[in-house]
Formats: structure tokens, C-alpha cells, sequence
């Protein structure tokens, strides 16, 4: 699980978090994550200061995206460092890098905080190759596959229509 047994951690000072989430948890639904493996979790969490937990580790996982350019499915990795900071002093800027500590909370739970951080660092600007040439925006062909004999220029067929209705 991905939570934080509070009164462990303040007995333990320390605790090791190993877990996954699953590809299809309803965590990434709305995110624009794709993910396509589960993503692993590696955390490592103490107290510090006045009340505050830290949590600091790893992620690791893959992503299914698409060439932003010809909409052909590329993975990537993810391998990205967390550090989630969370602290019980009442006041705190929403938002902000350090996150409340629920009141009266047992259990803190560490996947939005997984979830924001994720979101922060990923780029949602996927090419399946820097030279990829993307799709002819009049016939959909693949450039990087295959040749079409539309001209850079040519108007979209849709506007012939329009503009014999105009002249009519
Ligand atoms: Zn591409
Ligand atoms: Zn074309």
C-alpha cells in the first residue's frame, strides 16, 4: 500500500515503501497518463522539523504515449526521483511544495502526491523520432512511410464546396 502509517513512522523514525501502482488504477484516470506497465514505487520516509514527513525515493515505469507528429504509439521510460513533503502546521499555500497532513489522519496517503510530481516532470510532447515528418494534413499519409502528390499548398477540398456555394 501507499500510505504512511504515521504512528509507525514516529516509533520507527524511518520506513521503507516498495510498491506498485497498477497501469489501470483509476488514480491516472483524467491525467492524460498512459501508462503501460505498472509503475513502481520506491520511497524511503522520515520525520523532520516540527511534524513534517518526508518522503524521498524513486519511480519507475513506462509510458504508452503517441508521436505528437504522426500518432504512432511510442513508449517511454519513466525513472524519476519523488520528494514529497508534507507537514501538519496548519496554514499552508494551496498548491504549494509542502502538503497538508490530514487531520486526525493515520494513514497518510502518498499517490496524489506520486501522481502531481509525475505530472510536473512529464512531457506530454512525444516524437517517435526528431525527423519524424508527421502525417500530410490533407490525406492523413504517414510522411515518414510513404509519399502523396498533395502540394504543400493545397487548399482543403472542404472549402471548394464552400466557396462554389458563395459565388453561386
Ligand atoms: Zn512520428
Ligand atoms: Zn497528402
Amino acid at each position: 500500500m501507499l500510505t504512511l502509517n504515521l504512528a509507525r513512522l514516529e516509533r520507527e523514525g524511518t520506513l521503507e515503501i516498495e510498491a506498485t501502482i497498477p497501469a489501470d488504477d483509476p488514480l491516472w484516470e483524467g491525467s492524460g497518463l498512459n501508462l503501460a506497465e505498472p509503475l513502481g514505487v520506491h520511497l524511503r520516509a522520515h520525520t523532520a522539523g516540527s511534524g513534517e514527513v518526508v518522503a524521498t525515493g524513486r519511480v519507475r515505469g513506462r509510458l504508452a504515449n503517441e508521436c505528437r507528429r504522426c500518432l504512432k504509439p511510442v513508449e517511454t521510460g519513466i525513472d524519476q526521483e519523488v520528494v514529497l513533503v508534507f507537514s501538519d502546521a496548519g496554514e499552508m499555500e494551496p498548491g504549494g511544495e509542502i502538503r497538508p497532513i490530514p487531520e486526525s489522519v493515520m494513514e497518510l496517503d502518498l499517490r496524489e502526491g506520486i501522481r502531481e510530481e509525475l505530472l510536473l516532470d512529464v512531457d506530454p510532447f512525444v516524437e517517435c523520432d526528431p525527423e519524424c515528418k508527421g502525417l500530410c494534413p490533407n490525406c492523413g499519409v504517414n510522411r515518414n512511410d510513404d509519399t502523396c502528390s498533395c502540394t504543400v499548398d493545397e487548399p482543403d477540398p472542404r472549402w471548394d464546396a464552400l466557396r462554389a456555394l458563395k459565388s453561386e
